[in-house]
């Protein structure tokens, strides 16, 4: 069981933002910008990769009304979803960094 679905099931406590039947937003344990939200599927899927168009599309809308709810549509935000080991994902549940609240750096990676 990942930590995230510790997280959707209420054996480990977070800082929910937004959730709804098939979706959960809340803070960042070690945020990275001023605002930093993560958005998941309630139901664990390993990754980006491996999630099915349709899924995407409600997870697409979810993280437009987190946005909204914290009033990141105002000036804008990042979205970053980290897949696998390259991509320097730790959790193996998808999810999205929701990301703003300041002008983001933008610098090489690699
Ligand atoms: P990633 O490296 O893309 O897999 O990101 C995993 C994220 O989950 C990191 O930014 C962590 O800070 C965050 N995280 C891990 N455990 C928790 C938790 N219990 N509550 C909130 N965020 C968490």
């Amino acid at each position: 069981m990942t930590i995230f679905e510790k997280i959707v099931s209420g054996e480990i406590p977070a800082n929910k933002v937004l959730e709804n039947d098939d979706f959960l937003a809340f803070y960042d344990i070690n945020p990275k910008a001023p605002i930093h939200i993560l958005a998941i599927p309630k139901k664990c899927i390993k990754d980006f990769h491996n999630a099915d168009a349709e899924l995407l599309k409600g997870l697409n809308e979810f993280i437009k009304e987190v946005a909204k709810k914290v009033g990141l549509d105002k000036n804008g935000y990042r979205i970053i979803s980290n897949i696998g080991s390259d991509g320097g994902q730790e959790v193996p549940h998808l999810h999205f960094h929701i990301l703003g609240g300041a002008k983001l750096k933008w610098e090489k990676l690699g």
